[in-house]
């Protein structure tokens, strides 16, 4: 991020960040840069190495090529890191870090609400690999916190708002454990988006499934990990290159066609997801409503504190005297929500989440059964009527 570009708002640094200047004839947009190959003038040349930007050897296609460069000017931007890596879906962003900064002997410290699959890799690859992953209850303070840590802790991962539960975790207090400990705090920041500011948080590598808004048409996955110092640019981009992670160009410039309408995407969909959030929790079928943004949300000053914003993802936890059975006839009954799991696109979604996540240190208990909504570019009122209909269902 340059100077001059920290003094414009967010939505005008979406519209310039990463644009291709006047060497592509004028046009507005990079070009999609398809390539393997890259050609060297002449020995001496590919002996030396070309550089790419960022002064790292460039042999061939895998360290990316111009489109890649672009999207992640945009994402850096975004994060307000110094680098950004694209990888192919959100998951091997999650993954890249994990492997870059453990290895067998460590310990890694994992909040019991983080991204499902983040879980499956730490219980299955890391485990087989003699890496040892403690769940914590992501609504422990810093002291119960640095009590879980071992010589051997190497990472601290959070994400906050956890996956499904939402619990908001206190990341500059968790920083500050994470530092005087020895250890990377590492952060899925996918729900936050530009909400967190992670690196003035403390965080010191930041996961983006950019597959949600980024992308935000639900036809492409991608992801990114974010750095803030050369040290674990290093560490990161080296991992990623021995692992071989690349994304499509075709793919990126997905990204990036996305990424521009991101602002004002994000901006409505918040307000109609929160909307949306307030009607369900007035409803007497509705035990609890988890949206940071809600001051009924038990982290909800933890939010305010550390975050401009909101996206429009969030739980619902109906009444106990509700079965899953009953929560099912009523997503079924919907018609405007999809049932479907990937979100941050422009249409509305509804999920059983009940029976579909895993807990072991104690967290996300709340006595009824839970559904999460992901609310779209759709008019709130139809959206809030189709709930209504599907709520007469839910009640037999
Ligand atoms: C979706 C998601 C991911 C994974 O992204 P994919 O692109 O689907 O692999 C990671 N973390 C969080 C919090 C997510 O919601």
């Amino acid at each position: 991020m340059t100077e001059d570009s920290k003094k414009h708002g967010f939505a005008t640094r979406l519209s310039h960040a990463g644009r291709a200047g006047t060497h592509v004839h004028g046009f507005v947009n990079p070009a999609v840069h398809r390539g393997s190959t890259v050609l060297f003038p002449n020995v001496a040349a590919r002996r030396e190495g070309a550089k790419h930007r960022f002064e790292q050897y460039m042999t061939y296609g895998t360290q990316g090529g111009p489109t890649h460069y672009a999207f992640e000017d945009v994402i850096a931007e975004i994060e307000g890191g110094t680098h950004a890596l694209i990888v192919g879906t959100g998951l091997a962003a999650v993954a890249v870090p994990l492997l870059a900064y453990l290895k067998a002997g460590d310990h890694c410290l994992m909040p019991d609400s983080c991204y499902g699959p983040a879980r499956n890799l730490c219980d299955g690859l890391l485990k087989g690999w003699g890496i040892e992953t403690t769940y914590y209850d992501p609504c422990i303070d810093a002291a119960g916190l640095a009590a879980l840590f071992r010589p051997s802790t190497k990472v601290l991962y959070t994400e906050s708002p956890g996956s499904h539960t939402f619990e908001v975790q206190d990341v500059p207090a968790l920083a500050e454990v994470a530092h005087a400990k020895g250890a990377r705090l590492l952060m899925d920041n996918t729900w936050g988006i530009h909400h967190f500011k992670p690196f003035e948080k403390g965080v010191d590598v930041s996961i983006q499934a950019l597959t949600k808004y980024v992308g935000g048409h639900s036809d492409v996955l991608l992801g990114s990990v974010t750095v803030n110092t050369e040290e674990d640019w290093k560490i990161v981009r080296g991992a990623a290159s021995l692992l071989g992670q690349y994304a499509s160009p075709d793919d990126v410039w997905l990204g990036l066609r996305g990424v521009r309408t991101m602002a004002v995407r994000l901006q409505r969909q918040a307000a109609s997801g929160l909307e949306v959030a307030r009607w369900l929790e007035a409803r007497p079928e509705v035990q609890q409503v988890l949206h940071p943004a809600l001051p009924s949300h038990p982290q909800h000053a933890l939010w305010k504190r550390d975050f401009t914003g909101a996206c429009s993802l969030f739980g619902v936890v109906f009444q106990p005297r509700y079965t899953v059975d009953d929560v099912g006839r009523f997503i079924d009954a919907l018609q405007l929500f999809g049932i479907g799991a990937s979100w941050g696109g422009y249409e509305s979604l509804a999920i059983l989440t009940t029976g579909n996540v895993t807990r072991t240190a104690g967290s996300g208990e709340f006595g009824g059964p839970m559904a999460r909504i992901h609310v779209g570019l759709e008019e709130p009122a139809d959206l809030i009527a189709d709930l209504e209909q599907g709520l007469a269902k839910l009640r037999g």
